[in-house]
């Protein structure tokens, strides 16, 4: 996967994410939508709060997927990472 759409801060954590790992993680994204794990197409990736916040398409619905990758100060705070993410998506939308 190449990626499209990511700035130079995510690009440099997700290029320091082993090759394997990153299809793992791009095949275990969560749709808000469907409400489970799937895999995510055209993937953009950003800086959230220390974390690596993924966003794409679901390959089910081909509504809106992600997947956080944790690494901020803040990360313990979170309650679980589908909250978090569904947090995220909301700030996109708002931005
Ligand atoms: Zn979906």
């Amino acid at each position: 996967m190449t990626p499209i759409n990511f700035t130079p801060q995510a690009l440099t954590r997700w290029e320091s994410v082993p090759g394997e790992t990153r299809q793992r993680l791009l095949r275990n994204g969560w749709c808000v939508h469907c409400s489970k794990e799937v895999t995510i197409t055209q993937v953009t990736g950003r800086i959230q709060r220390g974390d690596l916040v993924l966003t794409g398409q679901c390959n089910e619905c081909q509504g809106e997927a992600g997947r956080v990758i944790e690494g901020g100060e803040g990360a313990q705070q979170h309650q679980s990472a589908a909250a978090f993410l569904a947090h995220a998506l909301l700030a996109t939308y708002r931005t």
